[in-house]
């Protein structure tokens, strides 16, 4: 069972449009997260998100990383993609639940998120010196604060639509799904002008999912009355890169007297959850001691 993303660009070249269905990496990161359903939908939201804006980063190794802190009940929000398809998030509070709008009974993502602070992106292509951006959020609702992200910050003209659709009796019965759609220099007038009129019809994400159109469905639908080439249909995941190396490796950056402090006094085993894939990894005090000894020989010959 597995995601896919679609690429396309119009014949004359002047719009790129990706569409992704992130049915399973939502249902992960629910199960992973134990979200509840409003937790689930800005989290849904922002990894779909981080995985249309993977697919944009040419390098292979390269990872987009999104951070949303609007200050709402849901704290700060966290997902990251590679050029690969590999996406993987969390958030502070993934239990806090808030009740529906009153006006339209959808979940409530603008308030739970909240809208007084800001979206970062960071885009690291792997060779040092990431590019950081930031923008303050609109809304709170992210599709909106991602397109107003390259509007300002990357001077690109672009529509963002993301969903995450939850079944009322079942929230783990879900759809998820995004579309990103980017005007491309030189484009004329009269192409942007068709581009506004079908965005300004375009159903919500959701509508879209819930009628089981595809995703190149969804994107003919955005880029109706262009002709449009599909350019490449990939596999995305939720996945995570961790390992006890890396673990090790991020205890190396502590001071050498929290290091041998860390394993617990009963047990003297020490744990690190990994925040993303809720993996456990645990050393005994040997391996901890050893890593001691290596970084006090590293700062000794430094
Ligand atoms: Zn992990």
């Amino acid at each position: 069972m597995t995601d896919h993303l679609i690429r396309c660009i119009t014949h004359d070249g002047s719009i790129m449009a990706a569409a992704v269905d992130s049915t399973y990496i939502v249902a992960a990161a629910q199960q992973i997260h134990h979200t509840s359903p409003v937790a689930t939908a800005a989290l849904g939201r922002l990894l779909s998100g981080a995985a249309l804006m993977g697919s944009l980063l040419k390098k292979e190794g390269a990872s987009v990383t999104l951070k949303v802190n609007g200050g709402g009940p849901l704290g700060t929000l966290t997902a990251i993609a590679d050029s690969a398809g590999n996406c993987r998030g969390f958030l502070e509070h993934p239990e806090v639940d808030l009740p529906v709008r009153e006006t339209d009974g959808k979940l409530d993502v603008g308030r739970a998120v909240g809208s007084s602070g800001l979206l970062g992106v960071i885009r690291d292509n792997g060779e040092g010196q990431p590019y950081t951006g930031q923008v303050e959020l609109q809304s709170g609702e992210l599709a909106e604060d991602l397109s107003y992200y390259f509007a300002v910050s990357e001077q690109i003209p672009t529509i963002c639509a993301l969903g995450v659709l939850i079944d009322k009796t079942d929230s783990r019965r879900l759809l998820a799904g995004g579309l990103l759609i980017q005007v491309l220099p030189g484009a004329s007038e009269e192409a942007i002008e068709k581009l506004e009129a079908n965005a300004a019809k375009l159903p919500a994400v959701t509508t879209m999912l819930a009628h089981g159109m595809s995703i190149e469905e969804m994107c003919r639908t955005a880029l109706q009355g262009f002709e449009i080439e599909i350019l490449d249909d990939t596999p995305v995941y939720y996945a995570c890169p961790c390992s006890r190396e890396r673990v090790l490796r991020a205890f190396s950056t502590l001071p050498l007297e929290d290091l041998l402090t860390l394993p617990d006094k009963a047990t003297g085993l020490a744990e690190a959850r990994c925040q993303y894939c809720g993996k456990v990894y645990t050393f005994d005090r040997e391996e901890l001691e050893a890593l001691a000894k290596k970084l006090e020989k590293f700062e000794f010959t430094c």
